[in-house]
């Protein structure tokens, strides 16, 4: 464990954009954030990208700004039951995902790995919260 590494990614989650993604409650998720050095928008809607069925989330790094969509991480989508600990694991993972984008990561072929692209909603149930070694080696800092 490589706690410099996740002392600052957490540093920079809590100080620039996690405070605010927290703060948000269940019934008012759409909501956004912008903050000299990051901002993160977290959007109840369905989205789509140029040459993809569908997005889960987005980052444009050149103006340091990360997009989340919620439709798809919702259990409700695919006609199950509304379940909040999926919802806010998801949405950590997703957020962790674009804001490494962000902080200059690219997609990582190790399936674990949270810069691994999710291609489905299960990818983003497999991989994990985490950056996987080569990622933190690639990038101790940022
Ligand atoms: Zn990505
Ligand atoms: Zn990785």
């Amino acid at each position: 464990m490589d706690a410099t590494f996740y002392e600052k990614f957490y540093m920079y989650m809590t100080k620039y954009t996690f405070t605010a993604m927290t703060r948000a409650t269940p019934t008012d998720f759409q909501f956004s954030v912008k903050v000299p050095e990051t901002g993160l928008v977290i959007l109840d809607v369905d989205a789509y990208s140029s040459g993809l069925n569908f997005v889960l989330g987005e980052a444009f790094p050149h103006r340091r700004l990360a997009a989340l969509y919620l439709s798809r991480i919702k259990e409700e989508y695919y006609g199950l039951k509304p379940n909040t600990e999926f919802l806010y694991e998801r949405m950590v993972k997703e957020c962790i995902h674009e804001l490494g984008h962000i902080f200059g990561f690219n997609h990582c072929p190790d399936m674990l790995c949270v810069m691994h692209f999710s291609n489905s909603l299960s990818d983003t149930d497999f991989k994990t919260k985490s950056f996987c070694r080569v990622c933190r080696i690639k990038k101790p800092i940022f």
